[in-house]
């Protein structure tokens, strides 16, 4: 299959918030690909694709024949066959997402149709418990990690950390309360940046994830403290929320995981 067609559909957009979206896309007349929980799709529009109306002018001149082409995490589970769901925030600025934003069910987008990636949990010990740190749409690599391996009779824990400015923007809260309320495994924490802007007083954490460490978040609701013995750490999302994360990860003795020299601490950066 050549790498740059219309070769998908759009079959399902659900607005999370005026910048924030769900995307549901559907293969024409292929399969999806396997894949594992935590690895990317690529997606892709032609300059001539219409911006949404939220956004602003191209920054430079695009040509209208060329796809544009990004990576997005799966949000979906990887049993789920049926489509792939991704999780986008606008860019008001940006060459693909204002193109994203203007799309609705039954128009045709470019999907790559291999899905890649090594933010993975598929090779760790099954014993191991995983802390799932992510800012904004580096949520949606957990989503499928959480709605691929949660099972009933699990052992693992799990701690899903969510940040956003504002608590319309914390996408999915309400599966990821229900899977917390029906399971033992996940402790889920959402923690907004900006507190003064809620219409409603926001009861919950405020402040930035990697806080939660000192604060014990985790520990609270798993009943141990996480260690480099029992736990690895995943981190998504916001680069500049990375390297702090990773220097404090540091501190408690976690250490960043590369193919050359393993550790704990795994790491995608979207930008
Ligand atoms: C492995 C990987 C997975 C990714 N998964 C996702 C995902 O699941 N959801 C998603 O929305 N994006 C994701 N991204 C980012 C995505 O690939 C694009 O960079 C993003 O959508 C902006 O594209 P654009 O063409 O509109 O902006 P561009 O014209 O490419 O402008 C890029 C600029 O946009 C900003 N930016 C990029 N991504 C974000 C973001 N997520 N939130 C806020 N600002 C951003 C940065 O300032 C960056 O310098 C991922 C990136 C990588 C490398």
């Amino acid at each position: 299959m050549s790498n740059r067609e219309f070769n998908a559909y759009i079959s399902q957009k659900i607005s999370v918030s005026p910048e924030i979206i769900i995307l549901r896309i559907v293969p024409d007349g292929w399969d999806l690909p396997e894949f594992d929980p935590g690895q990317y799709a690529v997606l892709g529009l032609p300059g001539s694709a219409p911006r949404v109306e939220l956004s602003d002018a191209d920054e430079s001149p695009v040509d209208p024949d060329k796809f544009i082409l990004r990576a997005y995490s799966v949000a979906s589970a990887s049993r789920q066959k049926e489509y792939l769901e991704l999780y986008v925030t606008l860019v008001r600025s940006g060459a693909l997402t204002p193109r994203l934003f203007a799309l609705n069910p039954g128009d045709k987008i470019h999907l790559a149709p291999k899905i890649k990636g090594v933010f993975t949990i598929n090779e760790l010990p099954s014993d191991l418990n995983l802390v799932l740190m992510g800012t904004g749409t580096g949520l949606a690599p957990y989503m499928s990690m959480i709605r691929s391996c949660i099972r009933p009779g699990e052992k693992r824990k799990f701690a899903v950390v969510h940040g956003a400015r504002h608590s319309w923007d914390l996408g999915y809260r309400s599966e990821l309360m229900t899977i917390r309320n029906i399971t033992d495994n996940l402790a889920y924490i959402p923690i907004i940046s900006r507190p003064k802007l809620e219409m409603v007083p926001w009861a919950g954490e405020v402040g930035y994830v990697q806080q939660v460490w000192d604060r014990n978040l985790i520990s609270d609701q798993w009943g141990f403290q996480p260690t480099p013995e029992n736990t690895h750490v995943f981190l998504c999302g916001n680069p500049g929320m990375i390297e702090s994360a990773v220097t404090l990860l540091a501190s408690h003795g976690f250490k960043e995981h590369s193919k050359r020299s393993p550790g704990e601490v795994h790491l995608e950066k979207y930008w």
